[in-house]
């Protein structure tokens, strides 16, 4: 297959297993954001695809060339750090020529490269700036630059946006998945920020205690969770008890859904719904009835929390929406079939 396979592979530090068997397949040009909370071992998964770190089992394959025991410069990649490392000594021309210039590229094609590049991290001019002048943003852009110096086959980054503030950040995530859109580069990167994978990948791979727990475009996992610890995970959703009851029917918080089914065994199971996904209407209109408890204007989106069935419900709506209601009135809860979405409890 031309581009990464990973293919059951294992990372254990002493008898605790960081990394536990996976397997994932990620086709030539793809952006992929591996996802999840601190300690689920996506920073171990990259550092074994980079060569850092050594499979205690599996493989690792690119364009159908194994390389697991490749050392990291001979595996044809470039790598970014969430401490960017750029060596301070030297100008921003000299930062990113300096794997050219280790591999003896000449003068002149050592310049028109980093001219190349400069103009691609949109810097032009920045070749003779010490990089100590730069701002945080600058640094970033001068560190992927660097990464790229030699077009690697395979681009590896390990939470590169995540010093920088949130305003920077997201249009940082932007540029970067707009850069490796113009490359077509195989790119990986790690981070735990949910908001930045739905940003710029093709392929999130979200992880937990060592596992892929789900592999899939952005919209896919939020719209279809593979189970609750994802949709809790990915966006805010509401994670509601769902039951069978002695006619047969599904009930949330002990109310009947319409046309909504368990899969057959499961007597007990979650569902997830999203918060824009719920309306809130008149009493007894509803699925349910519950009391508002809370309302969050935020200008550009209303959360109103709704105590119904013991539990608390978070709907949210535009401001062209905005539901007419106020902390402490009766509002019926409609949870349509169709955006519920039933999980392992
Ligand atoms: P974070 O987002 O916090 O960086 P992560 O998902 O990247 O987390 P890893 O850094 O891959 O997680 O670590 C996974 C687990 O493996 C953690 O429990 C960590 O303590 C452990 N671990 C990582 N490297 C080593 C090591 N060299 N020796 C022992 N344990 C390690």
């Amino acid at each position: 297959m031309s581009g990464l396979s990973i293919n059951a592979v294992t990372k254990r530090f002493g008898d605790f297993t960081a990394v536990d068997d996976v397997t994932l397949a990620v086709p030539h040009g793809t952006f992929v954001c591996l996802l999840g909370p601190s300690g689920c071992g996506k920073t171990t998964l990259l550092r074994m695809i980079a060569g850092l770190e050594e499979p205690s089992a599996g493989s690792i394959a690119l364009d159908g060339v194994n390389m697991t025991a490749l050392p990291t410069h001979k595996r044809d990649l470039g790598m970014v750090f969430q401490s960017l490392a750029l060596f301070p000594h030297l100008t921003v021309g000299q930062n990113i020529a300096y794997a050219l210039r280790i591999r003896g590229a000449s003068k002149e094609a050592q310049r028109k490269r980093v001219d190349e590049l400069l103009a691609m991290i949109h810097l032009p001019g920045f070749a003779n700036r010490p990089v100590t002048q730069l701002s945080g943003g600058q640094r970033q852009r001068v560190a992927i630059a660097r990464a790229l110096a030699l077009s690697p086959k395979l681009f590896l980054l390990d939470e590169p946006l995540s010093a920088l503030d949130a305003k920077l950040r997201e249009a940082m995530q932007v540029e970067l998945r707009q850069l490796q859109q113009r490359l077509g580069v195989t790119t990986i990167v790690v981070t735990h920020d949910q908001r930045e994978a739905m940003t710029m990948a093709d392929l999130v791979v979200v992880m937990g205690k060592g596992r892929i727990l789900q592999a899939a475009s952005p919209i896919e996992i939020y719209r279809k969770p593979a189970d609750a610890f994802v949709a809790d995970f990915i966006g805010i959703t509401n994670l509601l008890p769902a039951e069978l009851d002695s006619a047969g029917r599904v009930t949330v918080l002990g109310a009947a859904v319409a046309d909504l089914s368990l899969p057959s065994g499961m007597a007990k199971a979650s569902v997830s719904i999203r918060p824009e996904d719920i309306r809130l209407t008149a009493p007894r209109q509803g699925t349910l009835d519950g009391t508002v408890t809370f309302v969050r204007d935020l200008g550009g989106t209303i959360e109103t929390f709704v105590e119904a069935g013991g539990a608390t419900i978070t709907a949210v709506a535009t401001p062209r929406e905005r539901p007419q209601v106020q902390v402490g009135q009766t509002v019926g809860v409609l949870l349509p079939a169709e955006s519920c979405v039933v999980v392992k409890a």
